[in-house]
């Protein structure tokens, strides 16, 4: 049974974690929804990721309305990156959910995603979240087109993890309001699995250490890692789904993260920039040839799949180039796969990658 922190341990969990923290209501210490229900907060289960769906809109959070009064969250992360308080105790922000995600979450026990949720606020039998879980309103319009600046995504981050470690809860722990209520579509402009992976780099870390621009860790700039591998030939049939590029020769490695004769160029957490360099022969003038960047979990498992690339056939043999960019989080792995869209064979004759690759902490 967990019992929810302190407004003074709330604090100094964020603090430590990194986590700049504002209090403009002195008050949000006692500002919680406990007495007005009748029900208290706790046992805690969990950190519950929002946005806001405006601008500025931290009074509103903290005040709400007659229809949904505040506290809304505990605590409102501004896209500068700051953690504006609004409550330790009952705050109005989860609503009903269901009751198998919930447990998903107690028990930690899900891949990547917990089970899809089918319960929303007002249905019977869904569990309320506002019982058990910490939420972060997060300033965004939501709408899938505004941005979600580094550093408060960083900051979101933090303040999940503050929570996460002071219970010695994995990302697990941590999850988005959509993945809660049927209802619910926040937040949007990151995925949740990419939010966890992110999470849990900062939990293998010491609070406050992740995160933090290389320059602030008291160093320079990390000389890149080059990575030089050429793929084995391989034809592409008709109708073939993707096919991933196995790297059978390692002219430098400097990352040691290509295993002999493997697939995978790069392991998280890491950036990588460069380009692979393609020799086809049969793919015919104009018709063309897709690559992607696939990502896979530390269990060799597909996770997602980054925007295609494209070559164009060329009269005779066709040479092309497609740049190969990418962040990967701490325990992801990237590797290559191509497509053709052709009735006749593609035959990838040669298949040069070259990145270089900053691993981060
Ligand atoms: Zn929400």
């Amino acid at each position: 049974m967990a019992s929810p922190l302190t407004a003074g341990q709330l604090l100094a969990a964020l603090r430590s974690e990194g986590v700049t923290v504002k209090t403009p209501h002195t008050g949000w210490t006692t500002h919680e929804r406990d007495e007005a229900t009748g029900k208290p907060f706790g046992p805690v289960h969990g950190v519950l990721i929002h946005h806001t769906a405006a601008h500025g809109d931290y009074e509103v959070v903290y005040t709400g309305n007659s229809a949904l009064p505040g506290p809304r969250a505990h605590a409102y992360i501004t896209k500068a990156g700051e953690a504006l308080m609004c409550s330790a105790g009952r705050a109005n922000h989860a609503g009903g959910g269901d009751p198998d995600v919930l447990n998903a979450v107690i028990d930690e026990s899900y891949t990547s995603r917990p089970p899809a949720t089918h319960y929303g606020e007002g249905d019977a039998g869904a569990a309320d979240g506002n019982d058990c879980f910490y939420g972060y309103e997060c300033e965004n319009l939501g709408d899938g087109q505004d941005p979600w600046p580094r550093v408060q995504y960083v900051a979101m981050i933090k303040a999940a993890a503050a929570i996460l470690r002071h219970y010695g809860w994995s990302e697990k722990s941590c999850i988005g309001h959509l993945e809660w209520s049927d209802q619910k579509i926040d937040p949007r402009g990151f995925d949740m699995v990419t939010f966890r992976a992110d999470v849990n780099a900062c939990l293998a870390r010491p609070a406050g250490e992740w995160g933090a621009p290389p320059a602030d860790q008291g160093g320079e700039d990390p000389m890149p890692k080059y990575v030089n591998l050429g793929a084995a030939e391989v034809t592409l049939k008709p109708g073939q789904d993707w096919t991933t590029l196995v790297f059978t020769t390692e002219w430098t490695d400097e990352t040691g993260d290509h295993a002999t004769g493997g697939s995978v160029f790069a392991k998280g957490a890491a950036r990588f920039t460069g380009e692979l360099n393609l020799q086809l022969s049969g793919l015919p003038a104009g018709s063309q040839l897709q690559v992607r960047q696939s990502e896979y979990d530390s269990q060799g498992a597909h996770v997602q799949d980054h925007p295609v690339g494209e070559v164009i056939g060329t009269p005779g043999d066709t040479f092309g180039k497609v740049p190969i960019t990418g962040r990967l989080a701490s325990g992801r792995q990237m590797r290559i796969r191509v497509k053709a869209f052709e009735n006749a064979p593609v035959k990838i004759t040669g298949a040069v990658l070259k990145v270089l690759v900053w691993k981060e902490n």
